[in-house]
């Protein structure tokens, strides 16, 4: 089996020895419900057709309708996009969302493509899985490398696929076409409101607060501005392409002014500003780190060195099980990513609510359920963690797996076939 789903389902395994847990649960958690692939072909703006691999996986659909995004990646293989499918179920187990989990990818670089290639690219991605997903059965949304235009772009393909408007199919669409307030910084917005509920128990009420973000996208963008906003120093930043560090703090948006005209954080130069090598950056003493880029990212050869006595995991996956045994051994909390990244497809669940109901809500409402949601189940797996004395990430999925469990027995005896 693929390692990045083993490691997933290893932790599935570890929550389980602290949940009471029929082995059948175990055994229908353990496998994908439905994954179709395909080659999407495309014409070039010269002329040529390429084709492209992509996937969509609908892992889990106990708790409703299979919810999770469409990555563009040169790396996407089908075991990552069902290890990630699987985490969605988890995720949106751990936040009460009604929903599976799902996950979709094209392997492209999609920065080799012009715009209107771009755009038939994600035209092609709809035609292919129309009949996969829909408003009551999977809905995807923006990941890596994807954005609210290309959300725009697939709503409307659907929705001339489908002969009628049908915004809720997808999530993270541009507000004209029915997006909601508040989903561009919802990740991270998610993530710091665990951070503040927690911070006196994460004991970073009355600490230093220097904190170090690898990967400047959306996630890593947005909780630099918040974190910056707040007080905390941001004193090391990571893209693709490089890394600096700044003892005496970044100022987000100077840096990312500097990225969009050089292409990367490394083009930011500064009093005290050095560009360092990735693993250099995670080394850096500070209380929080941040990661904010892809899976695994943090890993046995890199664990060792980082100071941070927070992680908070923005990215889906970036520390390996075995880091998370190193960081543990050196008394570091780890906010694990199913809850401490959900700010983004709670939002994503606030558009669904909004464009079903044809009602919309204004930014105060959306930033105070968010708030209230990561609260709540953010208090709920703190609680587990304590009265079991088990790590977060363990708590997270024990606190997920009894409503997986619940779920699927409240279902009953007879096999359950949707679609
Ligand atoms: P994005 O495409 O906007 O940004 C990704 C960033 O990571 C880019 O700055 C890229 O240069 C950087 N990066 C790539 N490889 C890197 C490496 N090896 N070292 C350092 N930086 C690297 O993507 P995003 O939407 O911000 O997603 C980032 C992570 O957050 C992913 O794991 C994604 O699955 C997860 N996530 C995103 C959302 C969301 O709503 N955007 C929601 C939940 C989880």
């Amino acid at each position: 089996m693929d390692d990045l789903l083993a490691g997933a389902l290893s932790r599935l395994d570890e929550a389980a020895k602290h949940v009471e847990v029929d082995s059948e649960v175990l055994e229908k958690l353990k496998y994908a419900k439905e994954t179709l692939s395909v080659r999407l072909s495309v014409r070039m703006d010269d002329g040529s057709r390429r084709s492209f691999p992509a996937w969509r996986c609908r892992y889990d659909d106990t708790r409703g309708p299979t919810k999770g995004g469409i990555r563009f990646h040169p790396g996407s293989n089908v075991e990552e996009v069902t290890t990630l499918a699987f985490w969605m179920t988890f995720k949106c187990a751990v936040m009460n969302l009604p929903y599976g989990g799902g996950k979709g990818a094209v392997k492209v670089d999609p920065h080799s493509l012009s715009k209107s290639e771009l755009e038939r690219l994600s035209r092609a991605y709809v035609q292919a899985f129309a009949g996969m997903i829909g408003p009551d059965r999977d809905i995807p949304a923006p990941d890596v490398y994807t954005n609210s235009m290309i959300m725009g772009w697939m709503a409307d393909e659907y929705s001339s696929i489908v002969r009628q408007p049908s915004p809720a199919v997808i999530t993270g669409k541009p507000l004209p076409l029915g997006g909601s307030l508040g989903r561009d910084d919802a990740t991270a917005r998610g993530g710091y409101y665990l951070l503040k509920h927690l911070e006196e128990e994460l004991g970073l009420a009355n600490s230093g607060k220097r904190v170090v973000v690898q990967g400047y996208g959306n996630a890593g963008l947005h909780i630099a501005r918040l974190l910056h906003a707040d007080g905390y120093r941001i004193v090391g930043l990571s893209d693709s392409r490089g890394a600096i560090v700044c003892e005496d703090g970044l100022d987000p948006d100077a840096v990312q002014a500097a990225k969009a005209r050089g292409g990367s954080v490394t083009a930011f130069a500064g009093g005290g500003v050095r560009v360092v090598d990735a693993d250099a950056m995670l080394a850096i003493p500070c209380e929080v780190l941040v990661p904010a880029a892809l899976e695994d990212q943090i890993h046995a050869g890199n664990a060792g060195s980082i100071k941070a006595r927070i992680v908070l995991e923005l990215a889906n996956g970036p520390v390996t099980p075995e880091a998370d045994r190193i960081l543990e051994g050196k008394g570091a909390i780890v906010l694990p990513d199913i809850l401490a990244n959900a700010g983004g497809v709670t939002v994503s669940y606030f558009e669904w609510v909004q464009n079903r109901q044809g009602y919309y809500w204004n930014l105060k409402e959306i930033h105070e359920r968010l708030r209230t949601i990561m609260e709540t189940e953010g208090r709920r797996v703190w609680d587990m963690r304590e009265s079991k004395g088990i790590p977060m990430r363990t708590a997270a999925y024990a606190h997920a797996l009894e409503r997986l469990a619940s779920a699927i027995a409240a279902h009953g005896t007879q096999p359950f076939f949707i679609g």
